[in-house]
């Protein structure tokens, strides 16, 4: 990296808010995807004009540059996978604003998910999207990914909750996108910038809407036998007309690793488990909690109960939450795989997931957003036995197919990043790229903001491009993929 760069970022953001050493720099060569690719240099700025000057100092030196918020993206979006810079915004983590009578607020987009809501809630309201990964994840992560949670099935993913954009674009300017109204003129470019995974410009500054928390909210177990009934259950829930605040799905291989890691209550002996919440005023809630049991136990559940009090209902959620981190039992490593499929295919899906694990000799486990058909396949593989890395990524662009089959899609809220660009050929055709690519280009127009991510490369899906280090992937490999698409 010139030397002229270096200097330049240090005197925009000060010495201490730099990271060049070789060791600190091996931290930020990780999301939480299975790639890897170091950085050239870190940078922590402190306000928005310090993002815009990093920016223009980067466009100068045609030096690439990489947004990161939290770094627990699952697509491998904030990785350096060019070299560069990457410009951390973990220091731009105010709430600027909590507008109660208009029901927004205005953060900067490091601030951690959860803190919005904890903030909110003194005066009966919160930020909707909650991903699992909330207590670490930050706004601007989740605009960039369009991210979804366990109860944005009845209200909606980042997109439905975010106003408008503060945006330092790769250019160097800085403009917003949207407002703090709803709806603004012209053509709708909060909506292309909101899930463009950091390919459009940085978010400086996110307007959010704030939500009223429901008055009484219940929260159900259903117990299966097998997936199948589980599923089917799923679907006669939303086919009745209900739409619950979160269902969630867990197979039995999921509950016992969970059960062993946060004892949260689940039933080990189960083959599949559903967790749902419905929130509504008292009487309507408890209707239609009583509606959703019923339906289970039609579809055949062994089990339903009602969680008594907030802290049980707060245990089962903590356990739904976990399933990630409690795969560490499994194995060393586990690859997230994230498709969409119509809700009524997920019995012939969950199916194929299965028959591809043994195919390919790997456990899998299952713990999705089943109300949404959105699947996440957790495979248990080991790094450290030669091929089974690349085997895993078979795997997932297997399932991923199988998604595509069924009527579905190659990401449901994780995005395509790193990980998935090789598969987006399977959902769209040459044409549809190329207009993504000329979007980009409008926005993007050297390439230089988060290159590489998207768009395919020469590779098919499901061969393994893994980038151990900053040179496992050609930079120019990943320069040219940004340039042509
Ligand atoms: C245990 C676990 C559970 C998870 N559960 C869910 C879930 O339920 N739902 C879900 O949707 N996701 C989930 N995720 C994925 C991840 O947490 C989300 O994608 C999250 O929004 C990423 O936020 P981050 O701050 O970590 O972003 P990072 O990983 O740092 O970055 C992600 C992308 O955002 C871009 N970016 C970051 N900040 C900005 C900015 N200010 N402006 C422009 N671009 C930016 C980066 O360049 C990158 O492309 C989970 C992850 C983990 C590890």
């Amino acid at each position: 990296m010139q030397p002229d760069l270096v200097e330049r970022l240090t005197a925009i953001v000060g010495p201490s808010h730099v990271v060049r050493d070789p060791a600190e720099l091996t931290s930020y060569q990780y999301d939480g995807s299975a790639d890897r690719a170091l950085p050239d240099a870190v940078v922590f700025p402190a306000d928005a004009e310090q993002v815009r000057l990093i920016v223009e100092a980067c466009r100068e030196f045609e030096c690439p540059f990489v947004a990161r918020g939290a770094g627990t993206g699952l697509s491998g979006g904030a990785l350096a996978e060019a070299g560069g810079v990457l410009i951390v915004t973990s220091r731009l983590r105010h709430i600027l604003e909590l507008d109660v009578a208009n029901r927004l607020a205005v953060v900067e987009p490091g601030v951690v998910n959860a803190h919005v809501s904890e903030a909110a809630k003194p005066y009966g309201l919160h930020f909707v999207p909650d991903p699992s990964s909330q207590g670490a994840c930050s706004i601007g992560g989740n605009v960039a990914e369009n991210s979804g949670g366990l109860h944005c099935l009845a209200y909606g993913v980042t997109a439905h909750h975010v106003l408008g954009c503060e945006v330092v674009t790769p250019d160097g300017d800085l403009v917003w996108l949207g407002g703090k109204r709803y709806d603004e003129p012209g053509y709708d470019l909060l909506g292309v910038f909101v899930g463009s995974e950091g390919t459009l410009g940085i978010a400086t500054k996110v307007a959010v809407k704030l939500t009223p928390l429901r008055r009484t909210r219940h929260t159900l177990l259903a117990s299966f036998t097998t997936p199948d009934d589980a599923s089917r259950a799923v679907s006669e829930i939303i086919a009745s007309g209900v739409v619950p605040a979160a269902l969630e799905m867990m197979d039995g291989l999921s509950v016992r690793t969970i059960e062993d890691f946060v004892h949260a209550g689940l039933p080990v002996q189960a083959g599949a488990v559903l967790l749902v919440d419905v929130e509504d005023l008292p009487i309507a809630a408890a209707q239609t909690a009583a509606h959703v049991r019923t339906v289970c136990e039609r579809a055949g559940a062994d089990e339903v109960r009602q969680a008594r009090t907030e802290q049980e209902a707060h245990r089962l959620w903590l356990g739904r939450k976990s399933a990630f981190g409690a795969m560490g039992r499994l194995s060393a490593s586990y690859y997230v795989a994230d498709g969409v499929i119509p809700r009524t295919k997920l019995p012939q899906v969950l199916g194929e997931v299965a028959r591809i694990g043994e195919r390919y000799g790997l456990r899998i486990a299952n713990v999705f957003h089943a109300g949404d058909g959105n699947l996440h396949p957790l495979i248990a593989f080991d790094d450290r036995t030669p091929g089974e890395y690349e085997r895993t990524v078979a795997a997932a662009a297997d399932i991923l197919r199988a998604c595509v089959r069924a009527g579905g899609s190659i990401t449901g809220e994780h995005g395509v990043g790193v990980e998935k660009r090789d598969c987006m050929t399977l959902q769209f055709s040459p044409a549809d790229l190329a207009l993504m690519s000329r979007l980009k280009a409008a926005f993007n127009p050297d390439g230089l903001c988060n290159p590489g991510k998207i768009f395919p490369t020469s590779r098919r899906c499901g061969e393994s491009a893994r980038i151990a280090s900053r040179g496992g992937i050609a930079p120019d490999t990943a320069r040219a993929a940004g340039a042509a698409f």
